[in-house]
């Protein structure tokens, strides 16, 4: 018997968008199991606990029908020591545009140095995801516009609720004196 394909997709998912939802779908046909690795970031200072962010991905992981089963867990270490502890063989990363590609090109280059054993591969989310990212998302959802068609609904409620469905956020003193 062959050892199962275990597949790693690392990222910050502050919060998880429907592009991270389409890359997860993508690589959960390509491994036998694929392992959603939220970073703990602190120093990107994310909006999310890792805990919300963990929670959010699998809430919205509940929705979808997917090729192999999908676990979701937090990680604060070297992501080719995460990986090697988690048996993977593959680090899975999401292109967006040319912008995505020289940090991710420099990543993996990194990666591969640090453990020859592990793959990067990468997958593009369909078109009409190519221009979500988790920060724009934030963005529009403080300045109170619609996220609904970038982001899982439990994530939608969760951006609502932290920043007052439709209300537009305080003016802040530099603009208002
Ligand atoms: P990180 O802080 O590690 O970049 P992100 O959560 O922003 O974490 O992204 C995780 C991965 O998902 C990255 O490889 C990123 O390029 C990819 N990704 C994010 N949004 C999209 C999208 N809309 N389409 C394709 N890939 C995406």
């Amino acid at each position: 018997m062959t050892a199962p394909r275990i597949g790693i997709y690392p990222g910050s998912f502050d919060p998880v968008t429907l592009g991270h939802m389409d890359i997860i779908a993508r690589a959960s046909r390509l491994v036998d199991q694929l392992i959603v690795a939220v970073a703990v970031n602190q120093d990107k200072g994310p909006m999310f606990s890792l805990t919300e962010r963990v929670a959010l991905v699998e809430q919205a992981l509940q929705a979808e029908k997917l090729a192999s089963p999908v676990k979701v867990l937090g990680f604060d270490q070297l992501l080719v020591n995460f990986a090697r502890t988690h048996h993977a063989n593959a680090i899975v990363r999401g292109l967006r545009a040319v912008s995505d590609f020289e940090y991710e090109f420099q990543m993996a280059a990194m990666n591969a140095r640090l453990d020859s054993q592990v793959e990067t591969i990468f997958l593009m989310a369909a078109d009409r995801y190519h221009f979500i990212s988790s920060r724009f998302v934030k963005e529009i959802a403080k300045l109170g516009g619609k996220i609904d068609g970038f982001v899982p609904p439990c994530v939608a409620g969760a951006l609502h609720q932290r920043y007052g469905k439709g209300d537009k956020p305080p003016l802040t003193e530099a603009i208002s004196g």
